[in-house]
């Protein structure tokens, strides 16, 4: 008797310029993992980006979206590139990007920063700072706040010319961010920050009592908060300190830039895009390149590492995510290294190769 394996369906949407070369990658290496720890994954392609504005005249047609929905998980790679870029912003490729969180009904980003010993040199702190050790996740909330709170152009009394953002938060989506970022911090090391400014703003008055109400749900996470501000300082002073981060929308768009850049490239960066649901959407931090499109030059351990946040946190597979992290951890330490983050005495080697490297890892 042998038991079936366990089936997923994914969706992929390689995109623009790198995307596919990157996407490739990280798809063989997530089949390594199928058979190494049992399961099966089945997946479906489709356009976005720049490649869907050429054959259907949007950047995401219905059919992809559709297809997404009836998936377990997406993932992406990243679209964009000169071609596109004097259409107008609606018409753009990114604006599939925006279409796509939305109509999955994606609120919560997450980016992690770790920085891998191999490439310290690469992180622009210095290495009495790195040595402790940097491996944070930052939750962003990503559907409301300052961005998507009223705004509008005015001439105020005295008739002068004046424009404001409004930013508002409802009980509901906090609520919701805060738990996930709760239970993302029991799948860590169990510590969560939020980040605020609730010395000066009401808005975040409200969010700090919010996810102190629902902390009483997690009494095993240490929770702390900290002003945006001081959060910023932190990060590049102490941020062996963070483990999960939950902040709001602008905030969060700004903290997880900067944390990003603890770690030194671009193309080590993985994300994640999670709802309501087990639904998620996975893609590398970076763009397209196109200046490096088609050269197997591009680096795709950031959409790697996307995959490995795909099997943990849509599909729950702790284990086989870890191997990928692992298996990256190694071909680095073996010093085989793509161009761009490639140390002084690394061997360089090309998309392809490197594919190859972490599949053999695992
Ligand atoms: P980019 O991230 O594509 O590239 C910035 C620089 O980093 C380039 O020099 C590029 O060669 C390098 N780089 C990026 N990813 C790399 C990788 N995996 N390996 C090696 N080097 C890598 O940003 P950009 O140049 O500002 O934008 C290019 C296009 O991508 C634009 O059309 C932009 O709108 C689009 N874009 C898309 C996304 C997305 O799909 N999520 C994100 C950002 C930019």
């Amino acid at each position: 008797m042998f038991a079936m394996k366990k089936t997923y369906n994914i969706a992929v949407l390689p995109g623009d310029g790198i995307g596919p070369e990157v996407v490739k990658q990280a798809v063989k290496v997530l089949n390594k993992t199928g058979e190494k720890f049992g399961f099966y994954i089945e997946y479906s392609y489709a356009d976005i980006g720049g490649i869907a504005i050429e054959k259907t005249g949007t950047p995401l047609p219905d059919e992809t979206l559709e297809l997404c929905k009836s998936s377990d998980a997406v993932l992406m790679g990243a679209v964009g590139g000169y071609e596109w870029d004097n259409l107008p912003g609606d018409k753009r490729p990114e604006a599939g990007l925006l279409k796509i969180r939305s109509g999955l009904g994606l609120f919560a980003n997450y980016r992690p920063a770790v920085i891998y010993s191999p490439l310290i040199g690469a992180s622009p702190l210095q290495e009495r700072i790195t040595k402790k050790g940097v491996d944070i996740l930052i939750l962003r909330e990503l559907t409301g706040g300052i961005y998507f709170g009223e705004k509008k152009r005015i001439t105020t009394k005295t008739g002068e010319q004046a424009a404001y953002d409004t930013m508002i938060y409802r009980r509901s989506e906090v609520e919701r961010i805060a738990r996930l970022a709760f239970e993302t911090a029991r799948m860590r090391r169990g510590k969560l920050t939020s980040v605020d400014k609730a010395n000066v703003l009401e808005v975040s008055r409200f969010w700090r009592e919010i996810v102190i109400e629902v902390s009483k749900e997690y009494p095993d996470i240490e929770l702390n908060h900290l002003y945006v501000d001081n959060a910023a300082m932190q990060l590049v002073i102490h941020p062996e300190q963070f483990d999960v981060i939950v902040t709001g929308n602008m905030f969060g768009d700004i903290l997880s830039d900067e944390a990003a850049m603890l770690t030194g490239s671009i193309g080590m960066l993985p994300s994640a895009s999670l709802g309501e649901s087990s639904l998620g959407l996975y893609e590398p931090v970076h763009g397209s390149a196109p200046d490096i499109a088609g050269r197997d030059m591009a680096n795709p351990l950031a959409t790697i590492l996307s995959a490995a946040m795909l099997l943990r946190y849509s599909f729950k597979l702790e284990p086989a995510a870890k191997a990928i992290e692992d298996a990256v951890e190694k071909v680095l330490e073996d010093n085989l290294m793509t161009c761009d983050i490639a140390t002084e005495n690394a061997k360089v080697i090309g998309c392809e190769q490197m594919g190859d490297e972490v599949v053999a890892r695992i």
